[in-house]
């Protein structure tokens, strides 16, 4: 039975190849305003694609790498503007070609725009009559932006090793779905990565954990934990940050003395940990940038507070000065006691996880905002300042994310540039568009 399996197998395989290829067009629209039209290709993934004009007659093609119209999609739009009509045609190299019909020659310009809330994947084209088209510079054409800063999320324990254990849930689960979130928002911020420590429920050696930060360039490492108590009264939330001298004498002894009783590694209590978790501190405390920890720490902290009730709002700040050379700030976030009934139904609760994942990101964001690693893009967003303003005017179709991605600006940075509190819009309102230099 193995050869015909394997032949399934790989016909599975080049199906999923062939799929995974190139790119539907799902819908193709159009809108033309004064002198200028505007035609977008919904696309099921962003492809390569290229554009070129043509004359007598006058004609703009379109051709997409791998791609093919989608079944649904049977008929054109009608031409508007200075498109006449719109058609396609499956070449044979396996291009798809759409031609915009002219009707006379005009300036194009397209560019790719991502996801947002209301569309996919697109390719938008802009035409006007030759000489009606602002050239707008991409900032991104003229200068290397900065890398993204990198923030690693370890949820705590996995695979055999629950951590604490309520009544209803283990440690290992509450804390990998909290920690997916925030990698979900991280990931959303402009100019930041989030790398996933663990994303099932798997056990990692705690060394391999530092190890992974480490080879991902981590500018942040946040370990995500939850309590649990002997006595079920105990609850709330607390940040820690590690701090070099106490941790590492006290996690030594702990090691070494295999003390489960009560005593305090940084300000982490340990009655109810391990010695792996123990020695994670320990690790990671060696490592630690202490002053950048008990800074976000404390941002964290305090952006919790606003949504979780917090067991100590207080950062360990003890022996400050002895740290010199760091590599890594690390805090480690206790979300709740799970030994607390209703502390673990919150911790449980979506709603709860989301806001407890927004105020951890919140925290880091105030922090990597003040102190941006000097080589980020938020470091150079921040050092750019608005070297000329451009006047967009808002054509049908047009939305705040796709005007921000069209200039490279960050969608707050034009609502802020406008003083939209939304990212509500209407046809005609003219919007500053904050263009910054290269260099
Ligand atoms: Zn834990």
């Amino acid at each position: 039975m193995m050869p015909k399996r394997l032949t399934l197998i790989s016909i599975l395989l080049l199906l999923c190849t062939a799929a995974n290829a190139g790119s539907t067009v799902e819908k193709v629209r159009i809108w033309s305003e004064k002198n200028k039209t505007r035609v977008v290709l919904d696309l099921s993934r962003s492809v390569d694609h290229n554009i070129f004009t043509l004359r007598s007659p006058h004609r703009l093609v379109i051709d997409l790498k791998d791609s093919r119209l989608a079944t649904s999609l049977t008929k054109m739009p009608k031409g508007a503007g200075t498109v006449r009509s719109i058609r396609s045609a499956v070449r044979s190299n396996g291009q798809l070609r759409v031609v915009l019909d002219l009707t006379e020659s005009v300036r194009s310009r397209s560019f790719r725009a991502g996801p947002n809330s209301e569309y996919g994947d697109r390719l938008v084209i802009d035409l006007a009559r030759a000489g009606n088209l602002q050239p707008v510079k991409r900032a991104s054409e003229s200068y290397r932006p900065g890398r993204d800063i990198v923030v690693a999320i370890d949820a705590g324990h996995g695979g055999y090793d629950p951590g604490a254990i309520g009544r209803r849930s283990k440690e290992k689960d509450i804390v990998l779905s909290i920690s997916k979130e925030l990698a979900r928002r991280i990931d959303a911020e402009p100019g930041m990565t989030a790398v996933l420590i663990r994303n099932r429920d798997v056990f990692v050696d705690h060394r391999d954990r530092i190890a992974m930060a480490r080879n991902k360039k981590a500018d942040l490492f946040i370990s995500v934990h939850a309590d649990a108590f002997d006595d079920p009264r105990a609850n709330g939330a607390s940040v820690f940050a590690l701090n070099l001298k106490r941790a590492s004498d006290e996690a030594a002894r702990q090691l070494e003395l295999r003390d489960k009783t009560a005593v305090s590694v940084g300000g982490v209590s340990l009655h109810d940990k391990d010695e792996v978790l123990a020695s994670v501190l320990f690790d990671l405390s060696q490592n630690a940038a202490l002053s950048a920890s008990l800074d976000v720490g404390t941002r964290v902290s305090r952006e919790m507070g606003k949504v979780a009730k917090m067991h100590s709002k207080e950062i360990k700040q003890k022996s400050l000065g002895v740290l010199t050379a760091a590599d890594m700030p690390s805090i480690l976030v206790e979300t709740g006691f799970i030994s607390n009934r209703s502390e673990e139904n919150k911790l449980r609760d979506k709603g709860h996880q989301r806001r407890l994942a927004n105020a951890v990101l919140a925290g880091v964001r105030s922090y990597f905002y003040t102190n941006p690693p000097s080589d980020t893009q938020i470091a150079m967003n921040l050092r750019r300042e608005p070297s000329q303003r451009v006047r967009h005017v808002i054509s049908r179709g047009d939305t705040i994310s796709e005007i921000a991605e069209r200039y490279n600006v960050s969608p707050a940075a034009l609502r802020r540039a406008n003083k939209l509190s939304t990212n509500k819009i209407r046809v005609g309102q003219t919007l500053n568009i904050p263009v910054f230099a290269g260099g």
